[in-house]
């Protein structure tokens, strides 16, 4: 079993493609496909079919996944993407960040 390097509610820095330097939270992650869902990051422009409830139809934006491997967790202290690592704390393991040692399991 491998350890989920960022989870649901991290703070995450993309440091790849068009989004890079750019970080929000993250809303999902998407175990089978090592994508994430960042909020506000990588938005695309979703055309809505005019419905019912949505008369006047439209654009609506909406965030589109992103692959794990440009993603770094977000080190407050450090204020940059970083490398963690992992270190067991009684049943769980905690993520610090390599630099400071700031851990992102409280
Ligand atoms: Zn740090």
């Amino acid at each position: 079993m491998s350890i989920q390097r960022i989870k649901k509610n991290d703070i995450v820095i993309a440091v790849r493609g068009v989004m890079r330097g750019k970080s929000g939270k993250v809303l999902e992650v998407l175990k089978s496909k090592d994508r994430a869902i960042v909020e506000g990051l990588n938005l695309i422009k979703k055309a809505m079919r005019k419905t019912k409830d949505n008369p006047q139809g439209g654009i609506v934006k909406k965030e589109g996944s992103l692959p794990l491997s440009g993603l770094l967790l977000f080190c407050p202290q450090c204020k940059k993407g970083v490398k963690i690592s992992r270190e067991r704390d009684g049943d769980r393991r905690a993520r610090r960040c390599r630099k400071c040692e700031h851990s992102f399991d409280g």
